[in-house]
C-alpha cells in the first residue's frame, strides 16, 4: 500500500527517516510520498533527498499556502528549479487555507496560481490542500485550466459538492485518517459514491493519525487504518482496496511508485 501524502523528512520521528520507513515497510507500505512544501526551498529540497536516498521514497514540492506570503522572486526560482527534479511526482501542496489564514488569501490565491502554471509547464500533476475555501479553490482550478493538469485532493475532507466538483474535473481525492473518526462529516459518503479510479490513501503523517493512534504522532505505518476504512465503506476486500489505490498512486504519479521502500539493489 502507498501513503500518498507524508511529512517525513519533519524532525521528532522515532529513530529518524530510517525509523519511519523501517516501520512503514513492515507494515506493508511499499511506498511513500514525501511532501517538501513549507515556507522555503530547504524543504522542497530535503524531501527530494529523501527520494533520492531511499528507492521508496518520492517527493512532491512546492509552497504550503499556509507559507505563500514568503514567496519572492529568489525562492520561487528555486522551487521550480526543484519541482523539475525527476524524483518530485506533483507540484504541491498548494492551494487555500482561509481556516488558518497564515497568509492574505489574495496572496494564498496568485501563489495557487503559480503552482498551477508551473505543474502544467513541467507536465506534473497538482497536490492541492484546501481547507474552509472549497468555492475558491474549485474557482481557481477551473478558471486555470487546471483540468489538462490533473491532480489530486489531498485529505480530502470536505463537502459531497466539492468532491462533485473536483471529480468533474478530473481529479483524485485522497482519504485522511479523518474517515476511521467517529465525526468524519461527508468523507464516508464521499468514499462510498466516489469512483474506485479516483481515489487515494494517505497518513497526511505526523499530523491526522486514524483510528485506534488518535492523537499520537501519524506516521506512514498507520495508512493500513485508514485502508481498512476504505475497503469496509466499499465491502470490499482489503486486498481490493489496497490494488487499486496503489493503481491509481501509480496511475496519478508515475512509475516510480511501483517501486518498493526495500526494492533489492
Ligand atoms: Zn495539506
Ligand atoms: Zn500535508
Amino acid at each position: 500500500m502507498i501513503d500518498t501524502h507524508a511529512h517525513i523528512t519533519m524532525d521528532g520521528y522515532d529513530g529518524g527517516i530510517e525509523g519511519v520507513l523501517g516501520r512503514a515497510a513492515g507494515a506493508g507500505v511499499t511506498h511513500v510520498v514525501a511532501i517538501g512544501a513549507g515556507g522555503t526551498a530547504e524543504e522542497a529540497e530535503g524531501a527530494i533527498a529523501a527520494a533520492r536516498r531511499f528507492v521508496g521514497v518520492s517527493a512532491i514540492t512546492g509552497i504550503h499556502p499556509h507559507d505563500a506570503k514568503a514567496v519572492d522572486g529568489p525562492l520561487w526560482a528555486r522551487i521550480e528549479a526543484a519541482s523539475a527534479a525527476p524524483e518530485v511526482v506533483a507540484v504541491g501542496e498548494t492551494g487555500l487555507d482561509f481556516h488558518y489564514d497564515l497568509s492574505d488569501r489574495a496572496v494564498q490565491a496568485e501563489v495557487f496560481r503559480r503552482h498551477i502554471d508551473l505543474a502544467r509547464r513541467l507536465g506534473k500533476p497538482l497536490c492541492i490542500h484546501c481547507r474552509n475555501a472549497e468555492a475558491d479553490t474549485l474557482a481557481i482550478l477551473v478558471a486555470e485550466g487546471a483540468r489538462e493538469v490533473g491532480g489530486v485532493i489531498h485529505c480530502f475532507s470536505g463537502s459531497l459538492e466539492f468532491a462533485h466538483g473536483a471529480l468533474d474535473l478530473g481529479f483524485y481525492l485522497s482519504v485522511p485518517g479523518i474517515v476511521t473518526f467517529k465525526k468524519a462529516g461527508d468523507l464516508p459518503a464521499v468514499v462510498q459514491f466516489a469512483p474506485a479510479d479516483r481515489l487515494l490513501i494517505e497518513t497526511d503523517a505526523p499530523f491526522l493519525a486514524p483510528m485506534p493512534y488518535r492523537g499520537k504522532r501519524n506516521e506512514p505505518m498507520y495508512v493500513v487504518e485508514t485502508l481498512r476504512k476504505v475497503a469496509a465503506l466499499r465491502c470490499v476486500a482489503v486486498a481490493e482496496a489496497e490494488a487499486v489505490t496503489d493503481a491509481n498512486a501509480t496511475r496519478l504519479f508515475g512509475v516510480r511508485l511501483a517501486v518498493p521502500i526495500f526494492a533489492p539493489a
